[in-house]
């Protein structure tokens, strides 16, 4: 601006007059006023505008051009300041031209870019030359204005597509323009790049080999033809899809009508690469799928056996109490199962063994009942099937139990899992749940106390066993209390030295005038705790009554059966040594007779117990050996002095002719370890042979004697010792 103003006031001075007050003046020294021969057509002819300007700036001519650029009558342009004509910041320009041509006549002078302001107030560009012209005493300036305003509009175009050509490039949408008869009419870097298409591909127009290669990116060609072919038939519609490659990338696709006017000229296709977009959307959608399924994994952990993957406890409930509220259910079957031994299995073999028992049984179970309402574990080793309008529950039942039986190997161990089954069943009676569940506890433990692996159906009968069972409870408590349980002595024999060397103490219980077997009584004392009392009733009553047998013969012993319940008990051993001393018996007189699962005592609190007796000379013999979950390599880490062969592997020998490896290695493998072997239940001459023949040390059985009262032992040994003598005839 303030230049502006300095070069105004500049050519003020060279024209002598006040730039800023530049109004008329005398006119008599117009250029055509004066006729210096310059014709006038001539100068109206000329397109450009033509202007006298005397050194004072006033306009001494004017054409035609010049009354129609500027908009102002000729007369009434001659005579004022030619300045008024320019706009502000531009009326020295014209000074220039009429300095620059005084001072450097030989140099041409290059058009200046002026700016015109029309009568009409508008303004406009415009090319202003110049030529200095001699009159009379003065040299005037005779001044050529162009308008240039077309020009500009040129370059306003040019800028403009400058603009749109960058912006095209720096979009990162690729661009491409299709003309309506498939001609390439445009595209961008970008449109190029995304599609991997060579740039010598596109130095023609020819649309085919660009269409050629989009065709062979797309993952399905034939619908991107068939979306090209709608799009052409409606050429104004505009479109928006999504187009999937073959590399896994999707760009978005919008189309619209290029239009020129009116006229649609062709077609603009854009493609954005929503790739990351997608991506990133298929990501969320994945995190809400993981999200959903951890909800439904927690919720099924609620209602779900972690452990086996069954149904839990209150799974079944719900289950059963549903069946037995449902009106129209035939029949509701509820089968109770719970394994044989399984604590062995835990305590032998450890948890993880236990573990991987529990869900091969629920496998096999569900095997079993593919159709079941619920099969669900309870807890510990307990499980139940509920079935609803099942035809045959019983053979379903039967089925369980077979097909548990099925020998597995659990941490290299083979083991036959079996279990006890209870099965109650709703007809069409009123039953409550939990009356129902009850009958088949009930029924469950009949299943046991019959001999385990096996099934029973509940009876009402059962109750009474219910009853009784409690009722014999009590009457153990009371029989205990009273010393009613007595012992009885069974002699065991060796065959070599050809006489009874030992007598096992085995308790009995008679209660009113009905023989209770230990089999009953001695799980339940085990259960209730009273086992303790009996333990140490057997043992004082056995030492007072052996005693003298004993003292006559160092090599004789007594046997005694001692439940691992008793080895809890801290002072055991100090209590079996007191009762010895008491009745005058050496502790090396004493064997105690153990089942293996007391090795399995994970505080090896037991085996203490036992190591302190075997220090004072007492020895530890394991009973019913091969009975048990470990394996017969396990022997040589117990410590014990004896074992005890179980009748079953005795109840093998029927001929006394038959191969038995197993007896055999058994015996052997004792033997190779320092073992005394002693075999019971032996009851023919056969059996005795045969282990005689094995160097079994000793014998016990039926053979020789049942196990009989202190008052009949003289009878039982002059018995076994009339069987020995048979033997040795034969
Ligand atoms: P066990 O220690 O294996 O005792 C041997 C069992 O076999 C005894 O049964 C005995 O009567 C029986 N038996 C003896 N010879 C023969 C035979 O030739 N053939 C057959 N088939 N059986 C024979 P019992 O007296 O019924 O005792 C059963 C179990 O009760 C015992 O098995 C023992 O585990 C337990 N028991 C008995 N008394 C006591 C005790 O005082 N304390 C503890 N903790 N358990 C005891
Ligand atoms: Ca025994
Ligand atoms: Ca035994």
């Amino acid at each position: 601006m303030g230049d502006s103003r300095h070069n105004d006031e500049l050519a003020a001075r060279e024209f002598g007059t006040d730039a800023g007050a530049a109004g008329t003046s005398d006119a008599g020294s117009s250029v055509r006023a004066r006729g210096d021969g310059v014709n006038d057509a001539l100068l109206d002819a000329s397109p450009d505008a033509l202007l006298g300007i005397a050194p004072d700036g006033t306009i001494s001519m004017a054409n035609a051009a010049a009354t129609r650029l500027f908009g102002v009558a000729r007369d009434q342009l001659i005579g004022s300041d030619h300045r008024r004509l320019l706009k502000k910041g531009f009326r020295n320009e014209i000074v220039q031209i009429y300095r620059h041509l005084k001072e450097r006549q030989e140099e041409p002078v290059p058009p200046r870019e002026v700016y015109g302001v029309h009568s009409n107030g508008t303004e406009f560009a415009a090319e202003a030359a110049g030529a200095l012209l001699e009159s009379g005493n003065e040299t005037q300036l005779l001044a050529s204005i162009r308008s240039i305003s077309h020009r500009k509009a040129d370059t306003d175009l040019h800028e403009a597509l400058s603009l749109l050509t960058a912006t095209l490039e720096s979009t990162a949408d690729g661009i491409l323009v299709i003309s309506r008869d498939g001609k390439l009419s445009g595209l961008n870097e970008q449109f190029l790049k995304m599609w991997g298409i060579p740039p010598e591909l596109v130095q023609g127009s020819e649309a085919a080999p660009v269409i050629r290669l989009v065709l062979e990116q797309v993952a399905d060609p034939d619908a991107f033809l068939a979306r090209i072919a709608e799009i052409d038939n409606d050429p104004a519609s505009e479109s928006h899809d999504v187009l999937d490659f073959k590399d896994g990338r999707t760009l978005e696709r919008y189309s619209r009508p290029q239009r020129v006017g009116d006229r649609i000229a062709g077609r603009v296709w854009s493609f954005r690469d929503v790739t990351p977009r997608r991506l990133a959307q298929e990501q969320a959608q994945q995190a809400m799928t993981d999200l959903a399924a951890q909800a439904e994994q927690l919720r099924a952990l609620a209602f779900r056996d972690p452990l086996t993957g069954l149904a839990n406890r209150a799974v079944f409930n719900d289950g059963l109490a549903a069946a037995l509220g449902a009106p129209r259910l035939k029949s509701v079957d509820v089968l109770l199962i719970d394994l044989d031994d399984f604590k062995e299995v835990n305590d032998i073999l450890g948890h993880q063994a236990g573990d991987d028992m529990l869900v091969e049984v629920a496998r096999r179970l569900r095997r079993c009942v593919p159709t079941a309402d619920v099969v669900a574990r309870l807890g510990g080793d307990e499980f139940v099937v509920l079935l609803t309008d099942c035809p045959d529950a019983d053979d379903i039942a039967a089925d369980i139990v077979r097909s548990l039986h099925v020998p597995v190997t659990i941490s290299g161990t083979v083991l036959r899992p079996s279990l006890s089954m209870g099965l109650a069943s709703m007809g069409h009676e009123e039953i409550g749940t939990n009356e129902l569940l009850r009958h088949a506890d009930i029924a469950m433990y009949a299943a046991k106390a019959a001999g385990k692996n096996r099934f029973i159906r509940f009876h009402p009968d059962m109750m009474t066993a219910l009853v009784q069972r409690t009722d014999m409870l009590t009457g153990l408590q009371l029989a205990v209390a009273r010393r009613e349980i007595s012992v009885a002595f069974q002699p065991i024999v060796s065959p070599r030295m050809g006489q009874v060397v030992q007598f096992e103490a085995l308790a009995r219980w008679n209660r009113d005038g009905e023989r209770i077997p230990p089999s009953v009584f001695i799980p339940m004392a085990e259960r209730s705790g009273l086992i303790g009392e009996i333990g140490a009733e057997v043992m004082a009553r056995s030492l007072v009554r052996l005693a003298p047998w004993l003292s006559e013969d160092p090599s004789r012993s007594l046997a005694v059966n001692v439940s691992g319940v008793q080895l809890q008990e801290p002072d055991f051993a100090e209590g079996v040594l007191a009762l010895a001393e008491a009745s005058g018996v050496g502790a090396y007189q004493l064997v105690l007779e153990v089942t293996e699962s007391v090795f399995f005592d994970p505080d090896n609190n037991l085996i203490k117990q036992l190591a302190s007796l075997r220090e004072t000379g007492a020895r530890v013999s394991l009973d019913d050996f091969g009975t048990g979950y470990s394996s017969l390599g396990r022997l040589q880490d117990l410590p014990v002095d004896e074992v005890k062969i179980d009748k079953t592997f005795v109840s093998m020998v029927r001929t006394g002719r038959e191969r038995l490896p197993i007896l055999s290695s058994m015996i052997n493998m004792a033997h190779s370890l320092g073992l005394r072997v002693t075999a019971e239940g032996v009851e023919t001459a056969a059996q005795a042979d045969y282990l005689t023949a094995l160097e079994c040390d000793s014998l016990q059985g039926y053979l020789f004697s049942l196990p009989v009262t202190g008052s009949r032992m003289e009878l039982a040994i002059q018995q076994a010792n009339e069987a020995i003598q048979a033997l040795k005839g034969r």
